[in-house]
């Protein structure tokens, strides 16, 4: 289902104007389409209505043939009747003949029979019992079928009884004598037993006469009605027949359409059609259109009611597929948005990480051209410290030559051998610091081995002796009668120790009072030595960057920041520890932590 739904939503997406005229087409058109409809399905039911009056209408007339012709024949028979003969021509016993007839029409049924003489007045009747008397006595010599019976022929005429005030059907018959007409047999038909039986159909029906008279129907009130207003001469020419006694005959109140006849408010659909029977006779049925009016309206409105329907379905549908289709454009875009956004991080970081990268790679040339730098710098400061190590002995050195020479222009060579005795031991003091430097300047090689940790301090510490010497520093050193080895090299090593006691040296200054405290602590496998002084020591803030690379608090040109960082690089690579702390006496504390050389 909800493919389907789906299939017909893709075929709509593209049939959208054609969709938009549709709604207006069907918004506009609804009404007359409901109208046209209403019409339609009304004159659908007039034409069934129609179809359905014909039909009545058939049997209606049918019937009133059958009660018409009934009795015709009834008369004829009394014509040639002897009694009846003998009474018109003869003379005979009147009375004897009404009873007769009374016998007869009342195994027949008729209104009444009766027997005319040739002036119209009436010898015998069937109802002579009648407490008014009947017809006996009386005169009709002035209804038209008495004169057409005189005249020869069958006299055929409707009328309200005069006596009766019955209105019937009269169909008299001359009776003839040896010299012609004598009188005439009549037979009248009551009509309203037809009319009740009429009545219980439920619909207008109606006889009408030649001049359009309505004298046979099932609404009383519409008797003695005229189908259309009559001209004063056939108005006349009725009154003095006395066929419809003293009826106004006015028009029936019709107010006529092209497919209904209104009545008082009421639309029939009429079919009539002539009549054989009579003289200009014309059967009309009239039935109510009320009910196929409002199963029109119904149609109608059920018609409007769907086009509405439809038109809102269309609407919906479309305004769905316009929502669909809009919300799908809001996730391209949105989809579209995010993806540039992230077009546009990834570019940014691409740029970010490739320039990240190039000063990361001129980071490290700086800081190779910087570490050389520092190397170069540690030599310089080395060879300043041996320039000045070396030039004290230097000039003892020249003293001391120029005392024995002196002594010896004395001849006195017991002092001149006494100061060759001095430039000897001083030589060999120069000779150990000259060693040193050849320790220093000697290449460094990256495998370890086993150095001896005491030797090292020793080394630095004279090293440093000038300096420390100069600024009034007293150091507290005491090492172990033994050596200790330790996993390392020996110039890296030395390289540390210097740092270490470098920066001791200047933190603490030139103005005296300085103490250097350099402390062994030895465990199984490690060698712990601490480097302390009493200079301003670490502040907290200072302790987390004091191994970083170029950190340094000293005045621009003195110093690179990179002894602590390279010293702690060269430890590490020892497989060893670098630390620092401040003392609990104030002044820092630097920890060398390095692995023991099992002996
Ligand atoms: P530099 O000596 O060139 O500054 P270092 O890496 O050797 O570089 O030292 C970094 C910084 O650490 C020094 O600038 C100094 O502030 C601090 N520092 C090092 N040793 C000590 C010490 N013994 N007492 C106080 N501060 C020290």
């Amino acid at each position: 289902m909800t493919v389907l739904w789906r299939r017909l939503a893709v075929r709509w997406r593209g049939a959208r104007p054609f969709l938009t005229a549709l709604i207006y087409l069907l918004v506009l058109a609804a009404p007359w389409v409901g109208w046209r409809v209403l019409d339609w399905s009304q004159a659908q039911a007039y034409d069934r209505l129609e179809e359905q009056g014909r039909e009545h209408l058939a049997l209606y007339a049918q019937a009133l043939h059958a009660e018409i012709t009934t009795f015709r024949n009834v008369p004829l028979v009394l014509a040639s009747d002897a009694g009846v003969r003998a009474l018109l021509t003869a003379g005979g016993d009147a009375a004897a003949l009404s009873r007769r007839l009374e016998t007869l029409n009342g195994i027949l049924g008729a209104s009444a029979l009766y027997v005319l003489n040739r002036d119209g007045l009436t010898l015998a009747a069937s109802n002579w019992r009648d407490p008014s008397g009947g017809f006996v006595g009386r005169r009709f010599d002035f209804r038209p079928y008495f004169t057409a019976a005189m005249a020869g022929r069958v006299g055929q005429y409707f009328a309200l009884g005069s006596t009766s005030n019955r209105p019937g059907d009269y169909i008299a018959v001359p009776v003839r004598g040896p010299e012609g007409v004598v009188g005439a047999v009549v037979v009248k038909t009551a009509m309203d037993v037809l009319e009740r039986g009429w009545s219980s159909r439920g619909e207008r029906v109606f006889v009408s006469d030649g001049h359009g008279v309505i004298f046979i129907t099932n609404t009383p009130s519409w008797r003695y009605l005229t189908r259309a207003p009559l001209t004063a001469a056939t108005l006349a020419a009725i009154r003095a027949s006395r066929q419809y006694g003293d009826a106004p005959l006015h028009p029936l109140p019709v107010v006529a359409g092209s497919r209904l006849q209104t009545v008082d408010g009421v639309g029939y659909v009429t079919v009539s059609a002539p009549l054989a029977d009579g003289d200009g006779w014309r059967l009309s049925v009239m039935l109510d259109a009320a009910a196929a009016q409002a199963a029109g309206r119904q149609t109608g409105l059920l018609a409007l009611l769907s086009m509405g329907l439809a038109g809102l379905a269309v609407y919906y549908l479309s305004q769905r597929s316009l929502r669909r289709r809009r919300q799908t454009r809001e996730l391209e875009r949105r989809v579209a948005e995010r993806t540039h956004a992230l077009t546009r991080t990834n570019q940014r970081l691409e740029a970010e990480v490739a320039e990240r990268m190039r000063a990361e790679m001129e980071l490290r040339a700086k800081q190779q051209e910087l570490v050389q730098a520092a190397k170069l710098a540690a030599l310089g400061q080395m060879s300043a410290g041996m320039v000045h190590e070396l030039n004290q002995p230097l000039a003892a050195l020249r003293g001391f030559a120029e005392n024995a020479r002196t002594f010896l222009d004395q001849n006195r060579p017991q002092g001149a051998l006494d100061n060759l005795g001095e430039i000897v031991a001083l030589t060999e003091r120069m000779a150990r610091i000259t060693g040193q430097l050849k320790q220093f300047a000697r290449k460094s090689t990256d495998s370890l081995a086993a150095v001896d940790l005491v030797a090292a301090v020793e080394g630095a510490l004279s090293m440093l002796s000038g300096p420390l010497r100069a600024a009034g520093v007293a150091v507290a050193w005491a090492p172990p009668p033994q050596p200790l080895p330790v996993w390392g090299e020996d110039v890296r090593l030395q390289q540390v120790l210097v740092n270490l006691l470098r920066n001791a040296l200047d933190a603490m200054g030139e103005g005296g009072g300085g103490r250097l405290a350099l402390t062994l602590d030895l465990e199984r496998e490690t060698a712990t030595l601490a480097v302390a002084d009493n200079g301003p020591g670490l502040p907290p803030d200072l302790l987390p960057h004091l191994f970083e690379p170029f950190f340094t608090t000293k005045p621009a040109g003195e110093g690179l920041g990179l002894g602590l960082s390279i010293s702690e690089g060269i430890v590490r690579a020892f497989g060893g520890r670098l630390t620092a702390a401040q003392g609990a006496a104030g002044g820092a504390v630097f920890t060398l932590c390095l692995r023991r050389v099992e002996e």
